[in-house]
């Protein structure tokens, strides 16, 4: 059997690579880039992740180098609201809440694939895809053209297999660009999340990796929201982007399926977008073994199971960005009643944890 083809190396294409090859479907894995990104982007790997990762020796090397995230305290206008403890046990997790910078992810598993024999050939941009009943096919930018059973395109947001495929990327955008930065701070705890619903929106820090924090919001620069009492040091890594709320239409069409930023796309808020996408991969995997087995519907499966699954948690984030964008008297008023109250019912508190560490849904390969 010919290979089946992944488009894109970042973590869903690599997690896809990895349970394929674990299942025993011999794949080809291609990446635009000459070098893997070094960049930290999504840093918040979720219990669901762990656990769908934990057979593959990748959970373990995560949790031996990752730090746990235990609560998150929110803030109105810099006094504290509520504490809320990630304890991802209470929920029936196996795995907690970590943090670990996505190059480091990626790196992880790169590691786990190349042990199985498997290595990502860089530096190769699909150009064009076409299928017909028998086969898929990839023409790559260098002429080569790659005939495979199948192809799981990870090519990211601006996927070139989606436009190939004409699959709509209906949502919305937002106009402000919202700032990111990594910084040394002396001042926030190491081990929580840290929300100030500011007058003019959320500002959101997230502990890192030593004394290095995340720092993200919109509007004003984001230094001039820190609480005065944190010493700022050493910037590492800043970065601007928009914020969209977009789900494909389709999620495979024949024999080309789509996982990840490729079919979805959403605010970092709640820390979904790579756990989401390894959790495509993994659903993805499972189909697609059974196709090459025979069962011919099972690539239409993975439409159905996941289409309705990453929707709602594009409509969930989008929901929960909102509360944290939106600013006014109402808003201002809904920031500093809510939390509190919320945080004293078990039963709205869960139902929010559930959402944030990935257990909203069970993982359906059927
Ligand atoms: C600045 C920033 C901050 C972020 N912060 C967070 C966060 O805090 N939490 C969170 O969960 N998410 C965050 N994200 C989102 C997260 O990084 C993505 O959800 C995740 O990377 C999606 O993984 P992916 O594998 O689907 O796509 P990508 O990581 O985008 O990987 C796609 C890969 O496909 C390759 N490729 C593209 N086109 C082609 C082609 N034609 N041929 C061959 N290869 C191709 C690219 O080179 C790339 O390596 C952030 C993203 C950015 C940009």
């Amino acid at each position: 059997m010919k290979p089946v083809l992944i488009i894109g190396a970042g973590p869903v294409g690599l997690a896809a690579a990895l349970f394929l090859t674990r299942r025993g479907v011999p794949v080809r894995i291609v990446d635009a880039d000459t070098a893997p990104s070094e960049t930290s982007r999504a840093l918040g790997i979720n219990p669901r992740t762990l656990a769908l990762l934990s057979d593959t020796g990748v959970t373990a090397a995560i949790l031996a180098e990752a730090q746990p995230i235990r609560a998150l305290s929110l803030h109105h206008h810099g006094q504290p609201l509520a504490k809320i403890a990630l304890n991802a046990a209470a929920l029936g997790a196996d795995h907690p809440m970590v943090i670990l910078p996505q190059a480091r992810s990626e790196a992880h598993l790169t590691e786990a694939l190349s042990a199985l024999g498997v290595r990502v050939e860089r530096g190769r941009a699909v150009a064009s895809l076409a299928q017909d009943a028998t086969a898929a096919s990839a023409v790559m930018t260098d002429g080569e053209v790659i005939d495979a059973p199948v192809v799981f395109a990870a090519d990211g947001a601006h996927s070139v297999a989606r436009h190939a495929l004409g699959i709509d990327f209906s949502g919305d955008g937002w106009p402000e660009p919202w700032h990111l930065m990594d910084v040394d701070l002396d001042g926030p705890p190491a081990d929580e999340g840290w929300i100030d619903f500011q007058p003019d929106g959320g500002f959101i820090c997230l502990p890192f990796s030593g004394r290095m924090f995340r720092l993200f919001s919109f509007g004003r620069p984001l230094l001039e929201r820190v609480p005065a009492d944190w010493r700022v040091g050493a910037v590492h890594w800043q970065s601007e982007f928009k914020v969209s709320h977009r789900i494909a239409s389709r999620l495979s069409s024949g024999r080309i399926a789509l996982g990840g930023d490729a079919a979805h796309i959403h605010s970092p808020v709640g820390a979904r977008g790579m756990n989401l996408g390894i959790e495509d991969a993994y659903v993805f995997a499972a189909c697609c073994a059974d196709f090459l087995n025979g069962e011919t519907g099972r690539l239409e499966d993975y439409h159905r199971l996941r289409h309705p699954v990453d929707a709602a948690v594009v409509r969930n984030v989008r929901t929960l960005t909102s509360f944290v964008r939106n600013t006014g008297p109402l808003a201002d008023l809904a920031k500093r009643t809510l939390p509190p109250i919320a945080a004293r019912l078990p039963f709205v508190i869960n139902r929010a944890l559930r959402v944030g560490m990935g257990l909203d849904h069970p993982v359906r390969l059927r």
